[in-house]
């Protein structure tokens, strides 16, 4: 059995490591923050099955609600449509901190031991592989690390140059944010009388989004998403805008944050000798909405399978196997979204303001944009076709747009099954072209 090191609380780093100890390995994670503080004090959004496909208990019910029902707005916000409802409790969403709390539980249960307060900055990197880490000044040695400390990883730009992996996302595949909640103006309705969440697209016309919902009773949740960068000037912009057409968002402020949300499909390579990245610190969030919490667990099941088949060695070579494996099941989905997304935020606002006003779309296309698995769902009906038909050069960017989409998705799945250092290399060049980020 091996003695592997866990670095951060990611939810995919703490499926692999529950797993992992279940299966008998010597187990530890280290987490900078302190036990109860671990992750962000808001609720975000699952699906409740995710439990289930990652084979671990259901957390308690007093952690998760229904999720709320969104409301997707045009640019000019005169437009709008309800994302379509799903079966009671499919999606929920959950206490981020509370989720943390759980996974600690479940690790220790299984025989990880936990430590806390402690910010790994430093790999241990012997003859091109990594055999440890630096904990508090001292070098400790593990067979394995697994990278689950977010998207700016400080351990993933250490490693060798020779694995090619990209030490940080581009600007163009972060969405800079301020999230903050704010006091409820009393006996306010919301913009449409019960559904809680209202996401702006392309708010004034920038490059992101912008949300307001009624998050319990008396607070009011704000999310000011811009890709490439948000300065203090647009954020106050926004707010002001947000409250013109949401008559429940208050002036009182009760906490608020930056925050960065990775915003672009999985990267090429996230396994070298002795490391694998798993979670964000290997950008695999749904890009078009950011979400990462689903895939990452998925992410950590996928990698305890591989390591139940006893694996020869952790050479980059051997762990690749895990690594294709994720590409092809979900990062191949994600390139498609990756690159709809990067065309959809390049489009002119106006021209989403005709899609949201004309009926091109309906309600039930937006499932497309729901969770991880709604990729599969977009279906375009008879009306739609004939729509975009009439809009030629409408028409001409969006199949181009499908069709590169396609081809990133198909040139993701192509992944060489084998870890040949040249193959490898000229499959990642590919694949890099056509995502960017
Ligand atoms: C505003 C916002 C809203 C979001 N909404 C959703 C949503 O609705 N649904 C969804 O699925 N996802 C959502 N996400 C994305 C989601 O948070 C991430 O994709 C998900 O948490 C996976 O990230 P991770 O666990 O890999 O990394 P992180 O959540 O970033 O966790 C990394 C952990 O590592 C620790 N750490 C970092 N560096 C070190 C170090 N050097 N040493 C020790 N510890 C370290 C950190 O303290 C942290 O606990 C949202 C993100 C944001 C910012």
């Amino acid at each position: 059995m091996s003695k592997i090191a866990v670095v951060g609380m990611g939810q995919g780093g703490m499926v692999a490591a529950i797993k992992l100890a279940e299966q008998g390995h010597d187990v530890t994670v280290f987490e900078k923050s302190s036990r109860g503080e671990v992750s962000y004090d808001w609720k975000d959004d699952i699906r409740r099955d995710v439990f289930q496909v990652c084979e671990l208990p259901l957390p308690s019910e007093d952690i998760f609600i229904q999720k709320c029902r969104w409301l997707f707005v045009s640019p000019n916000e005169k437009h709008s449509l309800e994302m379509p409802p799903c079966p009671p409790m499919e999606e929920i969403s959950v206490e981020r901190r509370a989720l943390s709390e759980y996974f600690a539980e479940l690790a220790q249960n299984a025989g990880c031991k936990l430590v806390f307060d402690t910010e790994i900055d430093r790999l241990v990197i012997k003859d091109d592989a990594v055999c440890g880490l630096v904990v508090n000044g001292g070098e400790c040695d593990f067979d394995l690390v697994i990278d689950a400390s977010g998207m700016r990883s400080e351990l993933r730009a250490q490693l060798p140059r020779r694995f090619g992996i990209q030490s940080q996302p581009k600007d163009d595949g972060v969405l800079y944010g301020y999230r903050a909640f704010f006091k409820r103006v009393e006996g306010a309705e919301t913009r449409v009388k019960g559904i809680d969440s209202t996401v702006v697209l392309k708010h004034l016309g920038e490059e992101g989004i912008s949300w307001c919902n009624l998050n319990d009773e008396n607070f009011v949740d704000v999310l000011i998403g811009r890709i490439n960068k948000l300065d203090d000037a647009e954020i106050e912009k926004a707010l002001a805008a947000l409250k013109s057409f949401n008559p429940i968002l208050g002036d009182e402020l009760v906490y608020g944050q930056r925050v960065e949300v990775c915003l672009r499909a999985s990267m090429a390579r996230g396994v070298a000798d002795g490391y694998v990245a798993i979670g964000d610190s290997a950008f695999m969030t749904m890009p078009l909405m950011g979400s990462g919490i689903e895939s990452a667990m998925k992410a950590g099941k996928m990698f305890a399978d591989f390591m139940a088949k006893k694996p020869k060695n952790y050479k980059a070579a051997e762990l690749w196997r895990f690594y294709a494996r994720y590409m092809r099941k979900i990062g191949s989905q994600f390139a498609f979204i990756d690159v709809i997304k990067r065309w959809a935020l390049a489009l002119n606002p106006k021209r989403i303001d005709w899609i949201f006003g004309s009926g091109v779309i309906r309600s039930e296309d937006l499932a497309f944009v729901s969770t991880e698995t709604g990729g599969g769902k977009f279906k375009p009906r008879a009306k739609t076709v004939f729509m975009i038909l009439t809009h030629p050069l409408f028409m001409f960017s969006a199949l181009k747009a499908v069709s590169k989409g396609l081809r990133a998705s198909n040139v993701a799945e192509k992944i060489p099954l084998k870890y040949d250092e040249k193959r490898v290399a000229k499959w990642a060049e590919k694949y890099d072209r056509l995502i960017r980020g």
